[in-house]
């Protein structure tokens, strides 16, 4: 079955996961690795691809690039907050 997927969510997590063993203040669990998912999320316009099983269809090609960065840049401020503001 095909759906539409934000292919933002993938980038955010995939660069999440690069990011957190340099982010030494943070807590590292589920909740609050969520926690900055859902803040770059929210502030970042989705990118939604055609997908099926998880397979995307949709090639971004070089936009991939200029994506990452802005991920990037809001997943710094957003374990700068979250590792202040823990939820827990
Ligand atoms: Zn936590």
């Amino acid at each position: 079955m095909l759906t539409a997927y934000n292919y933002m969510e993938y980038i955010v997590t995939d660069e999440l996961e690069k990011l957190l063993p340099s982010a030494e203040a943070l807590c590292k669990c589920q909740k609050c690795k969520l926690d900055i998912t859902v803040w770059v999320l929210n502030r970042l316009p989705p990118k939604y691809v055609v997908s099926e099983k998880g397979r995307m269809y949709t090639k971004l090609g070089e936009q991939n690039m200029q994506f990452r960065v802005d991920v990037i840049r809001e997943l710094t401020k957003a374990i700068l907050y979250v590792s202040k503001n823990p939820r827990h």
